[in-house]
């Protein structure tokens, strides 16, 4: 999939939209989604233009990986949840319901989460 610049991550990026920012280093944005679904709910978004994992994984430089990366655990600590505990998710594409075609991890915490997923069937 090409990276579409209109999304709303990038428009966030640009500073077109607002957001309740957590933290943000050279390579990363963190911020507090807009529905949170847990009482900790974070989106931490690359600076870069990838659309997913993958294409971050594949074309993204070192020095981006590793700041994004440290920027997800740091949001963990701001958020308070890292030694309660907290679940990172990623989805990518139609079958895990992609919203925004900007890579992105969700951070939720702050709750106990239970069981990983409802049983998924086709
Ligand atoms: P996805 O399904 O793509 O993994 O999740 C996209 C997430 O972005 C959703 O949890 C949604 O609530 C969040 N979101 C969508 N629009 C905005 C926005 O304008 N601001 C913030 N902070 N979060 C948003």
């Amino acid at each position: 999939m090409a990276y579409d610049d209109s999304n709303i991550f990038a428009r966030i990026l640009r500073g077109e939209l607002p957001c309740k920012r957590i933290l943000e280093n050279d390579h990363a944005l963190a911020f507090h989604d807009i529905n949170p679904l847990t009482p900790a709910h974070a989106l931490v978004i690359p600076k870069g233009a990838y659309v997913s994992m993958a294409d971050f994984g594949a074309k993204a430089s070192n020095e981006e990986i590793a700041g994004f990366f440290r920027a997800v655990a740091e949001t963990a600590e701001q958020l308070g949840v890292a030694e309660s505990g907290y679940r990172l998710l990623a989805n990518a594409g139609p079958d895990a319901h992609q919203e925004v075609p900007h890579f992105h991890v969700h951070i939720f915490g702050g709750a106990r989460l239970g069981p990983m997923l409802p049983k998924a069937t086709r």
